[in-house]
């Protein structure tokens, strides 16, 4: 039987890159940690593991600390993130402003900027944005060559891979390019996601979803959205749509929404739908929104939102089994997410009865930016794709 050599050695090199990863990792969630103890973990031999931390460590992005308790011979010296070492810029772009953060490897922000929202039309949007990231480096002193990675988190129809947005109507933007003329003028590696499912990201790593291997987010902002976690994976669906609930239609939705249908979730649980039911001005800011919704002349709105949103958590919990629901975004306030906890554990069934909790996101208003520099920190923390 032939080999092929090429296939052969791209395996060997999947294969390398893979330890890579998980050594990587495992210096992440578990260090500091010494070269044995990794070698213990992975099963790899001690000469792969040096190998392989050598190679690390001449990235700067580990370093050597100090010494570890010795098993009777000299003592290891331990492995550790270098976070300081380099950094990722996470870019939210939301339709009442834009959150960038330029954070560190552990996710600290190091210097965040919140600025007007994006202008629309595809040309204005990728120059304002470069030149908002650009001034960002510059204020924190940081040179490009220290970003490792750009992500940016807007909510959308677009195609992940190839780093288009397709079709994003809150800015006008039609079949963007947006992946590479950002990295063409910015001359950093660029990812972009959905928002939603950014943040979902972001409470996976640093916040109420931390080793759980199956939850649900629900966002609550401009309009409402979900992300999921099956498996320690945060689903995209097969057209990277998953977890849009803008205008889902449910039989229980009383309202119509703002664009004219009825029983449209984004009758009521939209910022829109809100603004109308509160007797606010289209105008009113999503801090403003939420201010009214939590006031105790809201108790019977924000009832009937809870009762909506709550049927909604309890039909996907029941049919997920997930182990935490946890809900974010500028609209979920204490008492809101108090009232949508009630009615959606009354509705779960007997298997997720008392076993699946109902919270809020811990990363609070820092959602969205550190969302978008957990996508980036991802790139590099995260498994190689193998498809
Ligand atoms: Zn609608």
């Amino acid at each position: 039987m032939s080999v092929d050599r090429q296939m052969l050695t791209g395996s060997f090199r999947l294969m390398k890159k893979l330890n890579k990863t998980v050594i990587l990792n495992i210096i992440r969630n578990q260090g500091p940690i010494s070269r044995a103890d990794i070698a213990k973990i992975t099963g790899l031999t001690p000469p792969t593991v040096t190998n392989i931390v050598g190679e690390l460590l001449d990235t700067g992005i580990v370093e050597e600390g100090e010494l570890g308790k010795s098993s009777g011979g000299r003592k290891p010296i331990l492995l550790q993130i270098n976070a300081r070492a380099s950094f990722v810029i996470g870019a939210a772009a939301l339709t009442d402003r834009t959150v960038l953060a330029l954070c560190d490897l552990d996710a600290n922000i190091v210097e965040q900027r919140e600025l007007p929202p994006l202008p629309s039309t595809n040309e204005a949007f990728v120059s304002t944005l470069s030149d908002s990231v650009k001034q960002l480096m510059q204020e924190a002193h940081v040179d490009e060559d220290k970003v490792l990675y750009l992500a940016l988190g807007i909510h959308g129809r677009m195609d992940i891979r190839r780093g288009v947005l397709e079709s994003v109507p809150a800015f006008q933007l039609e079949n963007l390019e947006i992946r590479d003329l950002l990295q063409d003028r910015l001359r950093i590696p660029m990812v972009l996601d959905e928002l939603v499912r950014a943040e979902t990201l972001g409470e996976a790593w640093y916040g109420a979803g931390r080793n759980l291997t199956h939850f649900l987010y629900f966002s609550l902002e401009e309009e409402p959205g979900m992300g999921m976690v099956v498996e320690g994976q945060v689903q995209a669906g097969a057209a990277d749509a998953a977890g849009e609930l803008a205008h889902a239609r449910v039989a229980s939705a009383e309202e119509r929404c703002p664009e004219g249908h009825d029983h449209c979730l984004s009758g009521l649980l939209s910022a829109d739908g809100l603004r109308a039911a509160l007797g606010l001005d289209g105008k009113a800011t999503l801090d403003e929104v939420a201010t009214r919704l939590e006031s105790s002349e809201a108790d019977d709105l924000r009832g009937r939102a809870a009762l909506l949103l709550g049927q909604v958590i309890g039909m996907f919990v029941n049919a997920l089994n997930p182990e935490r629901v946890i809900i974010g975004g500028a609209l979920a306030r204490s008492h809101f997410v108090r009232q949508v906890a009630e009615q959606a554990n009354a509705l779960f069934n007997e298997a997720n009865a008392g076993r699946c909790e109902v919270v809020a996101a811990e990363l609070g208003e820092n959602i969205a930016p550190i969302g978008a520099a957990t996508l980036a920190l991802r790139q590099l923390f995260g498994a190689p794709r193998l498809v």
